[in-house]
């Protein structure tokens, strides 16, 4: 049903009846979407560099997507897999087990949200190794869940105020080159931010305590930041020695965000759970835990699971996606995507002293702000501003990072080279407003 509602009158009425905590960066109401536009109550359009927060890697309302909902809806909705089971999450399980990075046997579980994910991932890492603490990361961002806001490393707005948190989360420096904790430089440095794990395990955790360590291949909410080549390898390896399991969480970079399917492809690594959520469904709540058979089926028979894990539709949207990306050449695409936007960010940063580092793996993209090139001063207020100029001019972008700082943009990998450029073409516009 069409709302009656102007964007103005809709946003009156939210106040009364959606709490503030739950917050939109927009004024506008979505009436409908096609590709990388966006539609609002009253007809405006809108060119989305946001994607969803990185959901709609095959770009809003998929023909095919659609096609397979509907038909999955007529036919039925939910009976629960855990009561009566259906094709659907076998054969995509099957798909997503060959598709993960690591050439060993693999088995999938599905949940319902990225948070949910990685709360199972934890549970099966401390299950199969009778051990509690885990590794994350300054600046990672894993959900809201109590578990996975406490793994979650920005205090204000996600866990201000919102503890006790959940025991046994160790966190250390990332691999931020931009403003290296170690105060190192790349590659001198022979990634001295993943050798720190051995330090690690002297002042804060024994390695013996610690079930997992858990990282984003590039951090996303935490201001795209993407680790040396190298990093992983040896973080990893550490992990390895010390009996320690490794859970990437594929959440934001997975689903051909990076120009491979799975951002871990680039690092040649193979983590032991590889978690997917946002893109694997276009817009339906699925999340996987993917990860080595033999530890996966330790667990007891109904230890894992859900009303809603692996519902019909969601699953159906998901098969959807993965034969779109085939038939599409969506990681072709991406990969074009990646390198048409990073050209354009780098011509930026020489012209605009406002940007302090671009970087990102295939079109993950971020451009750090900064009023001052020499000290890394973060540059909040303008990042806000350019967000402002761009939706003003109908251009949805986020920002992100623990400054507040980066101008991150998550398109539709299948945004057409007008859409793009029109896009652009404000961006840049925005960012020659900016006065530092
Ligand atoms: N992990 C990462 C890397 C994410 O980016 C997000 C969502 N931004 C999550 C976990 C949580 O996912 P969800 O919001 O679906 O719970």
């Amino acid at each position: 049903m069409d709302t009656k509602f102007s964007n103005s009158e809709m946003q009156a009425l939210r106040q009364e009846v959606i709490p503030p905590g739950h917050t939109s960066g927009n004024t506008f109401y979505v009436a409908s979407a096609k590709g990388a536009l966006l539609y609002d109550v009253e007809g405006n359009e809108y060119i989305d560099f946001a994607g969803g927060i990185a959901v709609m890697n095959v770009g809003h309302s998929h023909p095919k997507v659609v096609a397979a909902i509907k038909d999955q809806a007529e036919k039925f909705t939910h009976t629960c897999f855990m009561v009566a089971p259906y094709a659907a999450p076998v054969e995509l399980a099957e798909k997503l087990c060959r598709l993960a990075p690591g050439a060993f046997d693999k088995s999938a579980l599905f949940v319902n949200s990225g948070a949910e994910a990685v709360e199972n991932a934890v549970k099966i890492a401390r299950y199969v190794s009778k051990k509690a603490g885990v590794i994350a990361f300054e600046n990672a961002y894993h959900g809201r869940t109590l578990l996975t806001m406490t793994l979650t490393s920005k205090v204000k707005p996600y866990k201000f105020g919102f503890g006790p948190f959940a025991p046994e989360v160790y966190r250390m420096p990332f691999a931020y080159c931009y403003r290296c904790p170690f105060g190192l430089s790349y590659p001198g440095c022979d990634v001295a931010c993943a050798e720190h794990l051995k330090t690690f395990f002297i002042n804060h955790v024994a390695a013996e305590m610690v079930a997992a360590v858990i990282a984003e291949p590039i951090q996303g909410e935490g201001g795209f930041i993407a680790p040396p080549p190298g990093y992983f390898k040896k973080l990893i390896e550490i992990c390895n020695e010390n009996e320690i399991l490794f859970i990437s969480d594929e959440i934001q970079t997975g689903m051909g965000r990076t120009g491979k399917m799975f951002a871990m492809e680039h690092f040649g690594v193979e983590p032991d759970f590889t978690l997917v959520a946002k893109s694997l469904a276009a817009g339906m709540p699925l999340s996987a835990v993917i990860g080595r058979k033999d530890l996966m089926e330790k667990i007891h028979p109904s230890g894992m699971g859900g009303t809603y894990g692996g519902n019909p539709v969601a699953c159906r949207a998901a098969q959807a996606v993965l034969e779109i990306f085939e038939e599409e050449d969506l990681l072709g695409k991406s990969v074009a995507l990646g390198e048409k936007v990073r050209a354009r960010f780098e011509t930026w940063k020489e012209r605009y002293e406002i940007i302090g580092d671009v970087r990102g793996l295939g079109p993950m993209l971020g451009m750090e702000l900064v009023t001052d090139r020499e000290r890394k001063t973060p540059a909040a207020d303008q990042a806000k501003a350019l967000t402002k100029f761009c939706i003003d001019r109908r251009l949805v972008i986020l920002v992100c990072g623990n400054l507040g700082n980066v101008v991150r943009i998550l398109m539709p990998l299948v945004i057409t080279d007008d859409q793009l450029e029109r896009g652009l073409a404000i961006m840049e516009e925005g960012l020659a407003s900016l006065t530092i």
